[in-house]
């Protein structure tokens, strides 16, 4: 670990001399190591519960290399939209291996779904109908989306606000809506919530477990429902910034246990498989946007112009999110210069690091933006007709592999397909 950036990267400068000449920056990187150790410890956290089952959040990166390294530990897939469900089908991942939890939900994206057999996570009480509507029936299988309102805090002070999300049923809805589904013939009945994003605390699932559980004991008792899966679904958060403690997911599955066993078991309810949709937690930490520094600019602040921008990682500029920014080969400089580290864009938000302090850094340098696994390049965008970048994978190996191409320009024109001008686009090529 470096001294002053104080956050370790998986690549180091010698590796990327080597991958950029085949490879140009920039690019996003994928430890296939840590992804897979971290797999296996999620498994081993929650292998107290039978029917436990990780569906990863596909959103957070649809690359079917990685999500094929998931797959190897058990994982199935959580959808929300048509064409994550076309690729988790293509991946031979289909039926209850995936969870439909979207929202807003298109007719044809339920009718889908129910093709390839997904269980289908209703998104509000609407949807019942809406449903039945599409399919003719209910499927056999139903899960609802809890939202109870309010503020969901925990003792550390992290925070969120379920009463300002669009999602979710409200809790007589999710007592109504069970009935109304059980007198439609569904059989199996799944309760799923996401109330707090990105907690580094070990504590949020064991409280949202504990809420659910209660929760499924009632609507058992009360309108009779076959409870089968409880969908604890993301939210479980990663250390973005240096110096902060990681959530440690051992210790999160025993909170989870102990409350299955104080609230379910006593309920008769000790056969309920617990479902989680993790997409953060299981690829963040092992990707990393590579790019290099390209110019420098002294005006009002100082400035290092790199070849990635927003595109390729938004965070930053949608939420003004932190990633940790190494210098490659200056590890253990001290960080001594305050930077704005600036992509290209004709926004001025489209900066990876405002006032950041860093070694001093010089034209050609390789800047490692760390964590950008989880919702990185599956966040990507083309605005300025910029490209989105390719992605790779450092095997446990040590070798590198291309798991996507980068992006050409017909790839930005091929929408044009069809039109006169991209007949004359090509020929320009
Ligand atoms: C985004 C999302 C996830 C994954 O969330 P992470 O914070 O990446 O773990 C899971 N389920 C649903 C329904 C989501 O929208």
């Amino acid at each position: 670990m470096s001294e002053h950036n104080g956050k370790k990267t998986f690549v180091t400068k010698e590796i990327i001399q080597e991958i950029v000449k085949i490879y140009p920056t920039p690019f996003h990187i994928y430890d296939e190591k840590g992804i897979r150790e971290n797999a296996k410890a999620v498994q081993e956290a929650f292998a107290w519960n039978k029917g436990f089952k990780e569906y990863f959040a596909v959103k957070a990166n649809p690359n079917p290399a990685l999500i094929a390294i998931l797959r190897e530990y058990g994982c199935g897939c959580d959808c929300s939209s048509i064409t994550e469900l076309m690729l988790s089908k293509a991946m031979g991942i289909e039926g209850d291996d995936i969870m439909f939890s979207s929202n807003d939900t298109p007719a044809q994206e339920y009718a889908y779904a129910a093709k390839v057999g997904a269980i289908i996570n209703l998104d509000d009480i609407t949807h019942i109908d809406f449903v039945e509507k599409i399919l003719g029936s209910l499927p056999e299988t139903m899960s609802c989306r809890y939202n109870p309102g309010g503020i969901f805090q925990m003792s550390n002070g992290i925070m969120d606000n379920p009463g300002d999300a669009k999602y979710g049923f409200t809790t007589e809805q999710m007592f109504k809506g069970f009935r109304i589904m059980k007198e439609k013939g569904v059989k199996n009945f799944g309760i799923h919530a996401f109330l707090a994003s990105n907690t580094v605390t070990n504590e949020y699932y064991p409280m949202l477990a504990k809420k659910l559980f209660e929760l499924a004991v009632q609507l058992k008792e009360e309108t009779g429902a076959d409870i089968r899966f409880i969908n604890l679904s993301g939210g479980v958060g990663i250390p973005y910034q240096p110096g902060q403690e990681g959530n440690d997911i051992r210790l999160i599955g025993e909170g989870v246990r102990k409350v299955y066993e104080e609230i379910l078991v006593p309920a008769g309810m000790g056969d309920v498989a617990i479902y989680t949709e993790m997409g953060r937690f299981m690829m963040g930490p092992y990707g990393a946007l590579v790019t290099q520094a390209i110019h420098e600019k002294h005006t009002h602040k100082e400035y290092i112009g790199v070849d990635a921008c927003a595109v390729n990682l938004m965070r930053p500029a949608m939420y003004g999110a932190y990633h940790h920014i190494t210098v490659l080969g200056k590890e253990d400089t001290a960080c001594e210069y305050k930077y704005d580290v600036t992509g290209s864009l004709c926004e001025n938000n489209d900066k990876f690091a405002v006032d950041r302090m860093l070694p001093k850094i010089d034209k050609g340098d390789y800047l490692v933006i760390h964590d950008t696994g989880a919702h990185g390049y599956a966040m990507g965008y083309n605005y300025n007709g910029k490209l989105k970048s390719a992605e790779l994978l450092l095997k446990e190996d040590g070798t590198v592999e291309l798991i996507r191409r980068a992006e050409n320009p017909m790839d930005y024109f091929a929408t044009l397909d069809g039109f006169e001008i991209h007949k004359k686009i090509q020929k320009e090529l």
